[in-house]
């Protein structure tokens, strides 16, 4: 297939003076984020096998959805999405 017929990648902005941190055995694409509303640190990352994103945060851990996510425009509930990070 050519170049050019490649899906346009979508890409995610991280706020500015976000930290990336290393990938683990389950996660890529980790990065932290700072608590707006508190001095928490929480990781957002990419699952390796399942190719969903996840967050740190209660919210996320408990119902698979959180704001965290919302606010960087990746979707919720485990669902597989690819993007680049910027
Ligand atoms: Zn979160």
């Amino acid at each position: 297939m050519p170049a050019a017929a490649a899906k346009a990648q979508i890409v995610v902005y991280t706020p500015p003076g976000t930290i990336k941190l290393a990938d683990n055995a389950q996660w890529t694409n980790r990065f932290e984020i700072r608590s707006e509303s508190s001095n928490r640190v929480y990781v957002v990352s990419q699952n390796k096998a399942g190719r969903h994103w996840g967050c740190s945060c209660m919210g996320w851990i408990r119902y698979r959805h959180c704001k965290h996510l919302a606010a960087l425009g990746i979707p919720a509930n485990m669902k597989p999405f690819e993007a680049l990070l910027k």
